[in-house]
């Protein structure tokens, strides 16, 4: 196998078990006789060594600044069931938690660095995984690493892969990067998608992860999802940034007085109303608009003299504003902005829920952005809840940027 050497007292953060070896703490890198190129192919196992010849870990070779995502420390080999050892654990997690049942058979498995596999994702809805390599190393893998979901998971029958838009831009990748890796059973898929659903907390969603964003859902906001819920009954709600819906989905069994969802996609749209009739058949509560955020909010602000109009509980998940550190200027500006505008229009002793699932915005320059959109407006705010993503969604703690989703319920007088 090939050895990297680091620099001289650059183990420490690996000795604390943060999974990345960056390029610039390399030394030198052996290669094994296998090699007719002078570097490691891009998703080659390599084992990690001190200066003083430590081991220190293996992991997965990349091209890029993150030269290496160890798998596992201070090994120089994968111990053998390594796949099924790391999938059974992360399903012991969420099973001894109890978030899988008859009523919630939607989860996320495998959270990257958050499940100790750095570059895989892996969501199931029902009988199906839905597997993103984020890494070529990972994309070897795939297929073993799909037994081993079988395997470990009772409920999944059938592993779908889907990594067209995950795995790095210019990587030389051998083999298809999307479709079937095991089928167990056969899957209805029609012309207009997937007719397949999945439940989540005793709501039925459609997901379509041909078509759809990421893995066809967003698991991620599962929680804060019933806190709506919690809040919407009587109230007229908008669900700005609705994807699929499944904000108001749960503020319509919530109790919700109306619900108005809103999301630039008309792919998005069709959704929601799909989802909609069949949680909620002949409901008249609910409309979707296809329409741009700040058009649609912009439009209801000047039709409303008073700059009131007619929410009491707005949700704001707009999608990441910042993919890369270069962006969070532009993207702290866009979140005062959508802000601001929702601040302004909601009822007083209105709720408003907002998120950011910008991983390079942090807490507390969200926080900022959205205490900048409030003392623009000038109206009277407080913070009634700080919310971030669920537990199926772990934070390695020694990986802190495995943190990513952060939300405030704000009550505005
Ligand atoms: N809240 C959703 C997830 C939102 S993902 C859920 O719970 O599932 C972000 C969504 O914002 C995407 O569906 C995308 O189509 C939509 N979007 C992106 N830009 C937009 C814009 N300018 N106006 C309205 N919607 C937009």
């Amino acid at each position: 196998m090939t050895s990297v050497i680091l620099k001289p007292h650059k183990e420490d953060s690996l000795k604390r078990f943060h999974p990345w070896v960056f390029s610039g703490a390399i030394a030198r890198v052996v290669l094994d006789a296998s090699h007719k190129a002078a570097a490691p192919e891009e998703g080659e196992l390599v084992a990690v060594y001190s200066a003083a010849n430590e081991v220190l870990g293996v992991g997965h070779w990349q091209v890029g600044s993150i030269a290496v995502r160890i798998l596992a420390f201070g090994v120089a080999e994968l111990p053998a069931g390594f796949w099924n050892e790391r999938i059974r654990a992360a399903y012991r997690v969420r099973e001894s938690i109890g978030l899988i049942s008859h009523t919630n058979d939607t989860f996320r498995l495998v959270h990257g660095e958050g499940d100790f596999l750095p570059g895989l994702i892996v969501d199931v809805y029902a009988d199906t995984a839905v597997m993103q390599a984020h890494s070529v190393g990972m994309h070897v893998c795939r297929q073993i690493i799909a037994e081993a979901i079988i395997a470990e998971v009772p409920q999944v029958q059938n592993v779908y892969y889907k990594s067209d838009d995950t795995l790095p831009f210019k990587a030389p990748v051998e083999g298809d990067k999307t479709g079937w890796l095991i089928t167990n059973h056969q899957l209805p898929i029609t012309n207009s998608g997937n007719d397949f659903w999945s439940t989540e907390n005793g709501l039925q969603f459609r997901i379509d992860w041909l078509r759809g964003q990421k893995t066809g859902f967003f698991i991620d906001q599962r929680e804060n999802r019933a806190l709506v819920e919690r809040y919407a009954n009587g109230k007229d709600v908008l669900n700005m940034f609705c994807y699929t819906g499944g904000f108001s989905l749960y503020a319509l069994r919530g109790g919700a007085k109306t619900v108005d969802s809103v999301d630039v996609s008309q792919k998005a749209i069709d959704l929601v109303n799909i989802n909609v009739a069949r949680n909620f058949p002949n409901d008249p509560r609910h409309h979707a608009y296809a329409a741009d955020a700040f058009d649609f909010l912009s439009e209801k602000i000047t039709n409303h003299k008073s700059q009131i109009t007619n929410y009491d509980l707005i949700i704001l998940d707009p999608p990441a504003f910042a993919k890369h550190r270069d962006a969070v200027k532009n993207a702290l500006r866009g979140y005062q902005r959508i802000n601001a505008k929702a601040i302004e229009m909601i009822r007083p002793g209105g709720i408003l829920f907002t998120f950011s699932c910008s991983q390079a915005v942090d807490k507390e320059a969200f926080r900022l952005a959205v205490f900048s959109a409030a003392a623009q407006v000038g109206r009277k705010v407080r913070i009634l809840h700080q919310l971030h993503q669920p537990q199926d969604h772990p934070i390695n703690i020694y990986h802190p940027e495995g943190e990513y989703l952060k939300g405030l319920v704000l009550y505005v007088e």
